[in-house]
């Protein structure tokens, strides 16, 4: 092949992908150069206001944002300095236009990221549409508004702030605001509450335009695939989880059920199927008529040996709260999906949680694409490029530090067991506490974390431990963490957001810090993801401060032993025991390459899960939009007076044109609304129930569309009936109808909470195989636990008669 055409290949090659991440800053340097040739410094503050409502002006009157950047950051720039003493750095200026251009800004920890946000967040809401800038939780949302509001406050554009247990009239006036700070989840929450809005002045959301997401990894990668809920009370009864966990117990491993390497899935034997059919009476737990069972079961089973308790959950006050897979980290408002939780509850014999359905749901993921324009800043994107790129379309650029980065990350202690590596990790925090030097240990979980101090409580050093409880009081705790002699443990993004100056609040004793080589971190485990790890180490060197980071490991630690890493290492050291590091540098290579893969795979189940949620989504954009149209402008609507015209007219005659339209206006969202939290509810079992009939040869999410595609093209029709029998089920007086008598309004009661996509993931990964080792998932050998789709299908249509 000659060069020309490798070349025209390459350029075809990389216009397909687009570019992935950018190095080269020339061009944001070009308008930064710009940029500083406005002098603003001898400007009067009202010469500097007055330019800025000249620039709102312009805006509003159509003026290209592009045009208005170098004086409105010139603006901002000065503004900064007068009102809250920060003038921002010439590489923090280049992020703004990075981010204003609708592309993600990586930056590392302590370079002033909530800072760089005001300039692309000033700019884009000069022309009044508003503004969201999504931060990691509400404590840092709260933090940021304040912290931030004067400069927007000078510059003439208003600030508000989301926080969890605000009212909707509070709510509404965040929104109002031009600049708006709150977390992707409320926003998303807010989102699903306006769908079910009955009267237009209920809506708090306005229309979105432009999008800042902070740790934006976190919430565009690891956080995107979790769907928000919103549910609603209602009178369905529940089936008895109680009794199938107490089944659950009663059976033995290796026996009546197995679980595979990675412990993700869990499986029937046929001895166990033998017992849960001899116990149910049934012949065959198979049949369509079980499926119900079955899946209900499986949640038991789950439960009982997948889930555990301090590990992948905590219960505090009779209630189940969830550890993050990815965090360690307890997050409120989580449940499994709904069966799960329930078998979890009952597991614990904790009081079930008033089972409600679900009225509304939507993937962060496809919440952030609502937004026309998105950007946003994180220290850690380069791992995640090609992800970014493929469901944001966000080109990742990288901006250097203000000072360069004299962190020390030093290769890992690897240790072949847990015992040798615990005391190696216990002696040098020992040692770092003898001289007095801060260390943050990051470890995988609160468990672990908790474990650890007790274990340095032993040798007499005290340490502060973050359990990820609440986020103000960790953020002060870790502001601290880089005080002499500090020994802090936390999991491993706990406090995320907040700054480690050295020294602590103490200034004078940052030199001593400084000269005992800053901030040491130390991690306890390699996480799943590279990012992760490359979070911690950010806790160290700071803005051009000296510091170190080093992970300690062992072949026995979760990761290596339930993705089977041990395989990729040369057979030498697969079932060695010495206590001494392993000082081979292959094995370093071959972890570092398991972690890759592992990330591979996490994409790829990531991938899968979006294909699954794509189509449903489609779905609840069309049924959202068209829901929004009927209540907003009242259009759309005739379908009663077509379909049942003779009581229309009698009705119409009674009450007038207006008030018949407004009541066909509310009878039809609410038939809609009936009508949607049935299909969401079908299409929750059909999701649980099809793992379990996967892996039969046949492709699950086809099988899924079909299903899906099916159920949403009958939407219209049942829409359609409810409205019908709803209205002819009206009693009707000599006034005429009075629906808030009758109850045709929204639900009573409702509540949000987030589904961790943990357990969605898991039968994902069994599809796929989630062991890098060569012994596939041997799921085939269970074949008789996957019931055919076919039955699957038979057993709605059955239902739905
Ligand atoms: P990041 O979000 O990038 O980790 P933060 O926004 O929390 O960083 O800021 C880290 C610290 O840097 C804060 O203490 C802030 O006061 C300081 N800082 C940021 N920008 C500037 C600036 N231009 N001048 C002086 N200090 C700054
Ligand atoms: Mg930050």
């Amino acid at each position: 092949m000659n060069h020309l055409t490798k070349k025209k290949i390459l350029h075809r090659w990389n216009k397909l992908r687009g570019v992935l991440v950018e190095w080269d800053l020339g061009p944001y340097r070009k308008i930064l150069a710009k940029i500083n040739e406005i002098d603003l410094e001898k400007s009067s503050d009202k010469e500097l206001k007055e330019r800025s409502a000249r620039l709102i002006e312009q805006a509003r009157q159509g003026s290209s944002l592009d045009k208005l950047l170098v004086e409105a950051y010139a603006l901002v720039r000065e503004t900064s300095w007068r009102t809250i003493r920060m003038r921002p750095f010439d590489v923090q200026v280049i992020a703004g236009i990075i981010m204003h251009q609708g592309k993600l800004a990586e930056m590392n920890t302590g370079e002033g990221k909530t800072l760089v946000a005001v300039l692309p967040a000033y700019l884009n809401a000069l022309s009044g549409r508003g503004v969201h800038i999504h931060t990691f939780n509400d404590y840092l949302a709260r933090r940021d508004a304040s912290w931030m509001g004067p400069i927007f406050e000078f510059l003439g554009l208003s600030v508000g702030c989301i926080q969890e247990g605000l009212l909707p009239s509070e709510r509404k006036k965040a929104y109002s605001a031009d600049i708006t700070y709150s977390t992707a989840k409320e926003a998303g929450f807010d989102f699903l509450r306006d769908h079910l809005c009955y009267r237009k002045e209920d809506l708090v959301h306005r229309e979105f335009h432009f999008v800042i997401v902070d740790e934006a990894d976190s919430i565009l990668i690891d956080e995107a695939r979790v769907p928000l809920v919103i549910a609603g009370s209602t009178d369905k009864p529940e089936a008895d989880p109680g009794q199938l966990v107490q089944i659950a117990k009663g059976l033995k491993e290796d026996v009546d059920f197995e679980t595979d390497e990675g412990k993700r899935n869990i499986y029937l034997t046929p001895s166990g199927l033998q017992r849960i059919e001899t116990i149910f009476g049934c012949k065959n737990l198979h049949a369509p008529e079980h499926l119900d069972l079955l899946i209900r079961l499986n949640q038991a089973l789950h439960a009982e040996y997948l889930l555990h308790r301090d590990i992948d959950y905590i219960v505090r006050k009779g209630k189940i709260e969830i550890v993050d897979e990815f965090t360690g980290r307890v997050v409120e408002d989580r449940h499994w999906p709904d069966g799960l939780q329930a078998a979890v509850e009952a597991k614990e014999k904790l009081r079930l949680g008033s089972g409600g359905s679900i009225l509304g749901s939507i993937t962060l993921q496809h919440f952030l694409e609502l937004y026309p324009k998105i950007s946003g800043m994180t220290a850690t994107a380069q791992p995640a490029a090609d992800e970014l790129k493929q469901f944001y379309g966000l080109t990742v650029v990288v901006v250097p530090p203000n000072r360069t980065c004299i962190r020390k990350d030093h290769p890992d202690e690897i240790f072949t067991h847990k015992e040798a590596k615990n005391e190696a990790l216990i002696d040098e925090i020992k040692h770092c506490h003898t001289t007095k030097r801060p260390v943050l240990v990051g470890t995988a979980s609160v468990e672990e974390s908790e474990e650890l101090a007790a274990a340095l409580e032993n040798t007499g050093i005290s340490c502060h431990v973050l359990n990820a409880k609440n986020d103000e009081m960790e953020a002060q705790i870790i502001a601290q963490a880089g005080s002499p002699g500090a020994v802090t443990i936390s999991t491993n993004m706990a406090g995320r957001g907040t700054d480690i100056k050295l020294g602590g609040d103490k200034a004078q004793q940052r030199d001593k810090v400084v000269s005992l080589g800053g901030m040491y971190i130390i991690g306890t485990n390699r996480h799943e993801s590279l990012r992760i790890d490359q979070q911690l180490r950010g806790r160290a060197g700071r803005q051009g401060d000296p510091g170190s980071s080093r992970f300690f490991t062992s072949l026995e630690d979760n990761l290596i032993q339930r993705y089977n890493i041990r395989n990729l290492l040369p057979k030498k050291y697969r079932s060695l025991k010495q206590d001494r590091p392993i000082d081979n540098p292959l094995v370093q290579k071959e972890i570092d390459r398991g972690q890759r893969i592992i990330e591979g795979q996490n994409f790829e189940i990531r991938k899968t899960l979006w294909k699954y949620s794509i189509l449903v989504e489609k779905h609840r954009e069309m049924t959202q939009r068209r829901r929004q149209e009927i209540l907003c402008d009242g259009s759309d609507l005739g379908f009663l007076e077509d379909a049942a015209p003779k009581l229309y007219s009698k009705l119409e005659s009674l009450m007038g044109e207006n008030r018949m339209h407004k009541i066909e206006q509310q009878i039809t969202l609410y038939a809609m609304d009936q009508s949607w939290t049935d299909h969401l509810a079908m299409i929750a079992d059909i999701r649980e129930g099809i793992h379990l009939t996967s892996v039969a040869g046949q492709s699950p999410i086809r099988e899924f569309h079909k299903i899906v595609d099916q159920e949403f093209q009958q939407l219209e029709h049942k829409i359609e009936e409810t409205i019908l029998q709803t209205f002819e089920s009206l009693p009707v007086t000599e006034k005429g109808i009075d629906l808030d008598e009758e109850g045709v309004r929204g639900p009573s009661s409702t509540w949000t909470y987030v589904i961790t996509d943990n357990q969605f993931g898991l039968w994902v990964g069994m599809l796929q195989g989630s062991n890098i080792g060569a012994t596939a998932v041997a799921a085939a050998a269970y074949g008789p636990l996957y019931i055919l789709l076919g039955l699957l299908q038979r057993f709605y249509k059955k239902k739905k008669k």
